[in-house]
């Protein structure tokens, strides 16, 4: 634990500790309430996630690009997102799709169990993996893949998090729920208004929970290199 402190620790001198803080007060004053949330946001170094060129601009709330058309989430919309998968409590294996940078699978591994992280594109999942490494992150497994499908061999998962729009809910991940899990996915049109949706399987069918607007990138078929 102290290693994993140390390791965290790192690089505060490039972006002060009071600038971390602002984004937290920031994240509690937009309605983020989860103690955990909010302490594990405050120990990852969001900067070791971006360019070096963007590293200045870590610690603000908002979406950076990664490279490939992406970007690594807003930290509001992580911690929301998190906190929405947590709110009835402890989860053990989530999948996540859409790795991108490899923040929100930090975040996630230090307050789950284990963590299953979906990408397709190879080159960001490779650069996310050494930086889990890199943090001592040990519990996530990546899978280079079409996150639409899902990662059924290792299904059912407690929670599933999906990091890019989808024009509709996947069947595959709706399949892929455990009793009681919750997936937290955008849904709407690429490029406008979508609606980020909380999915709880119950014992007959599924309830749908709207819990506002929101604007992700697309969730795209199929893998490349
Ligand atoms: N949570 C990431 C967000 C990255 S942006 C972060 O904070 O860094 C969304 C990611 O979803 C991109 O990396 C994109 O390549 C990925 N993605 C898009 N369509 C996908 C699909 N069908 N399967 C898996 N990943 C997908």
């Amino acid at each position: 634990m102290r290693e994993q402190d140390d390791l965290m620790r790192r690089g505060i001198g490039m972006t002060s500790q009071r600038t971390r803080e602002r984004l937290i007060q920031r994240l509690s004053e937009e309605g983020v309430s989860n103690p955990k949330v909010l302490e594990v946001i405050r120990r990852t170094p969001r900067h070791l996630f971006v360019d070096e060129a963007l590293a200045h601009r870590a610690y603000e709330d908002t979406a950076l690009p990664i490279g490939h058309n992406q970007t690594i989430s807003q930290p509001y919309m992580v911690a929301h997102m998190s906190e929405v998968l947590l709110q009835d409590g402890p989860l053990d294996k989530v999948m996540e799709i859409g790795t991108g940078s490899g923040y929100q699978t930090a975040i996630l591994a230090q307050l789950v169990e284990r963590v299953f992280s979906v990408e397709r594109i190879k080159s960001l999942q490779d650069r996310a993996k050494e930086r889990l490494v890199e943090l001592n992150l040990r519990n996530v497994v990546f899978r280079w893949g079409d996150g639409c499908e899902g990662w059924p061999a290792l299904a059912p998962y407690n929670g599933i998090i999906v990091t890019a729009v989808a024009s509709e809910v996947p069947q595959a991940l709706l399949d892929q729920l455990a009793p009681g899990g919750r997936l937290v996915i955008p849904v709407g049109p690429a490029g406008e208004v979508q609606q980020l949706l909380l999915i709880v399987r119950e014992e007959h069918g599924f309830t749908r929970t709207v819990l506002g607007s929101v604007r992700f990138v697309p969730l795209v078929n199929g893998p490349i290199a």
